[in-house]
């Protein structure tokens, strides 16, 4: 079984002080929650803080980026081993705002997916098509090649987590409809069947991003690939994010 899993991408907002009190806003929508993961991705700053906000609690911790060196002459970045040392069980790999605003190729993400395993931080791999290749009839080839391209070297027991998020959704309030979803979904999974195993494609969660809401989260979880969500705009607020963790009710 592939328990659901809520991860909240911050992206470049909240201080640590905010990341604290946004923590500790979304606790009371914790409890009692089953099968259900919930993960929140402060920027690299704010990280210490939430760590410590999140001891003693189920929400765990990822971060929204990392550099595939171990240490070294590369200022600016942040590698793995110094995610994990700061608690962090997940980081997200290949965003599309990463893709298209800092040049990162499938290449690119696939070093980071494969530094991040290195280490037992689950890597969550963004793939989606934009508005044109979707407008063009491309998307299932472009799904393709960001499936194939992201995740070579990657095995079956990489705690892989694979995020769906059509470009032409991501923080414009347009949603990919469920059957959209879906249908992308179960094509990534098909592939992933060919890439890993069919055990571990069985096993691999698929997430959809998109302009996920408390009102259409319940839709999409409905089908039967879709194993979570990547939240971005609606996870800054502790109420949205609460009522999209809590969408079973
Ligand atoms: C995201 O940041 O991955 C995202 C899906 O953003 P939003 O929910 O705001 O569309």
């Amino acid at each position: 079984m592939r328990v659901a899993l809520m991860v909240g991408n911050w992206k470049m907002h909240k201080t640590s002080a905010e990341a604290v009190s946004l923590v500790e806003g979304l606790k009371p929508y914790l409890a009692p929650l089953k099968d259900l993961e919930v993960v929140v991705c402060p920027p690299f700053t704010a990280l210490a803080a939430a760590a410590r906000a999140v001891a003693g609690t189920s929400i765990g911790l990822g971060a929204q980026n990392l550099y595939w060196e171990k240490e070294g002459a590369f200022t600016g970045e942040v590698s793995a081993p110094m995610l994990a040392e700061l608690g962090c069980r997940y980081v997200i790999v290949g965003h599309s705002e990463r893709r298209q605003h800092f040049g990162e190729t499938d290449e690119i993400v696939q070093r980071k997916a494969r530094a991040a395993v290195t280490v037992g931080l689950r890597p969550i791999v963004c793939i989606g098509e934009s508005l044109r290749e979707r407008d063009a009839g491309t998307t299932f080839d472009v799904l393709e090649a960001q499936v194939k391209g992201s995740l070579r070297g990657l095995s079956g027991d990489s705690g892989l987590v694979v995020a769906y998020e059509p470009v032409w959704a991501i923080g414009t309030g347009r949603t990919a409809t469920p059957a959209q979803a879906q249908e992308a979904h179960a094509f990534v999974r098909k592939l992933l069947e060919g890439l890993l195993s069919p055990a571990a494609a069985a096993a691999t969660r698929i997430l959809y991003g998109g302009s996920v809401k408390p009102d259409n989260v319940r839709d999409l979880m409905a089908q039967p690939d879709l194993d979570g969500a990547l939240v971005g705009g609606a996870s800054l607020d502790p109420n949205s994010f609460g009522k999209i963790v809590r969408f079973r009710g």
